[in-house]
């Protein structure tokens, strides 16, 4: 069977100057790692049985037909730095495709060779980052977060030198779009009010149909970005590098480069080896994407005919970002702690308990896992001292006092937002380096497991375990 790819490709139909026509360079001999038949079967995909035709396919050596490869030009503030020119320097979009249900998603081969915005870079992707970003997208959707996908994984068969020679490797990721808020900074930054105006109709059509105009758009990404925060928070995820090139429309996440799921709570949590000062600590992301979605209004303010009263909207508009957060991290903590009613004093005693969490050095997941249980004093078992957790839980089993559902469904509820299984920075690391030496099994593992993150597997329990004080993994590094 050949392979079949329902492409209607309408970025390609915009104007050049939104990207470069460029095919993905071949690679020497490329090995299928894996390949997602679940989200191809979502995509309406027909895929090659055969895994020497699978790998040419998700290597970039075979285009399916129909596609339109090219890559985009955006441009980026980067740790609040501005580059008017970024781009695709690695990827390389094949195309659009409408799945059976009529949505639409990009395909883009990540680490397909160089093009003309790879600047210095060498266009290519090392194993690591590219298993990193499969385990870790795979993971998050099925957490229920909005995202981008991993379709396939291969090896080139080539060296890329980084620290080392690493082995090359291509992802191949799905997104129902790469529209930045960097894309938008690029043409707003040359005064081209027509292809601003272009990509503000594309981006309405595609994400907002609703949406009326720049505000409407605005309005429309401060609440998917609202919610795509709060979802992060909710389990310990740290997105890393927050540039403005790094946040879509969509309201997806995009771009697992140093990010990390957080084992022991802490607010100032930083991973990422590059980020030296904690801008993009955990606790700060909220900030950030107020910051960038500033940006977004800044760059959509050429198309406002009244540049003053423009001015003022949008600035309301980003300052109602952090009512809007807190009202959907609040949800979500309500979730988390079971809470169905509302009252005023439940975001206090969330807060209260995540104080606690930092001080008494809690692992967030096991925390709150272990509340989804008829015996949530469990716990305190999670706290260095559990001294710190006793009050707390007073406090919670008298609120808990005022719910009207059963234990039981409370219980039911929790589980179902409290994941017992996160992809744990240890995990992950250790699964790379297997697959550097050739074992894939612990990549294979990890991510069936990672399938099913709300129910206790005891086979896996080794997964789920927090990782010990030698087994912590503090730092984490750029996927280039
Ligand atoms: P990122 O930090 O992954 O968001 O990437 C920032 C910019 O650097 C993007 O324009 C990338 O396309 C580019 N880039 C990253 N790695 C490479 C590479 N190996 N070769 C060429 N360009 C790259
Ligand atoms: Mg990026």
């Amino acid at each position: 069977m050949t392979a079949h790819f329902p492409f209607d490709n309408s970025y390609a139909t915009l104007p050049e100057r939104f990207f470069t026509r460029q095919s993905p360079v071949p690679v020497a001999t490329p090995k299928l790692i894996a390949v997602n038949t679940a989200l191809s079967d979502r995509l309406g995909l027909t895929l090659p049985s055969d895994e020497a035709a699978l790998a040419a396919l998700f290597a970039g050596n075979d285009l399916p037909e129909g596609a339109a490869p090219l890559a985009q030009v955006y441009a980026g503030h980067q740790f609040g730095g501005w580059s008017p020119q970024l781009g695709d320097g690695r990827a390389v979009m094949l195309g659009e495709v409408i799945a059976p249900d009529g949505a639409r998603f990009d395909i883009q081969l990540k680490g397909a060779g160089q093009t003309p915005y790879s600047r210095m870079g060498d266009g290519r992707a090392w194993l690591g980052p590219v298993l990193r970003e499969y385990i870790i997208s795979e993971a998050m959707a099925a957490l229920g977060i909005p995202t981008t996908r991993a379709l396939a994984a291969v090896e080139t068969g080539e060296v890329v030198l980084r620290e080392g020679r690493m082995p090359g490797a291509i992802f191949t990721r799905v997104a129902s779009s790469h529209i930045r808020v960097g894309t938008f900074q690029y043409f707003a930054a040359r005064n081209d009010t027509d292809a601003l105006q272009s990509l503000l109709d594309h981006t309405i059509a595609r994400h907002y149909p609703e949406a009326e105009g720049p505000s409407g758009l605005l309005g429309a990404v401060i609440v998917a970005q609202a919610k795509l925060i709060a979802a992060w928070m909710g389990v310990g995820f740290i997105h890393g590098v927050m540039n403005t090139d790094n946040m879509t429309l969509s309201g997806e996440t995009i771009d697992y480069g140093p990010c990390a799921f957080m084992d022991i709570y802490h607010p100032e949590m930083v991973f990422s080896s590059i980020d030296q000062f904690g801008r993009y600590a955990y606790a700060n992301q909220p900030q950030i994407a107020a910051w960038n979605l500033a940006q977004l209004a800044t760059a959509l303010l050429p198309l406002m005919p009244d540049r003053d009263a423009a001015i003022e909207d949008f600035t309301e508009a980003v300052n109602g970002f952090a009512a809007r957060f807190d009202t959907e991290w609040h949800r979500v903590l309500r979730a988390k702690l079971g809470l169905e009613t509302e009252e005023d004093g439940d975001a206090a005693l969330a807060f209260d308990l995540l104080n606690r969490m930092a001080q008494g050095g809690a692992d967030f997941t096991q925390t709150f896992r272990a509340l989804s249980s008829d015996t949530p004093q469990d716990a305190g078992k999670v706290f260095a001292a559990p001294v710190a957790f006793d009050p707390w839980l007073v406090e919670y089993h008298a609120r808990l006092g005022r719910e009207s559902r059963t234990d039981a469904d409370r219980i039911t509820g929790m589980r179902a937002v409290n994941p017992a299984l996160i992809p744990r920075n240890h995990r992950v690391e250790e699964a790379i380096q297997a697959a550097v030496s050739g074992d894939y099994a612990p990549f294979h593992r990890l991510n069936s497991a990672l399938a099913d993150p709300f129910t206790d597997h005891p086979e896996i329990e080794d997964l789920q375990r927090a990782p010990t004080e030698g087994e912590r993994v503090k730092q984490t590094f750029c996927g280039t």
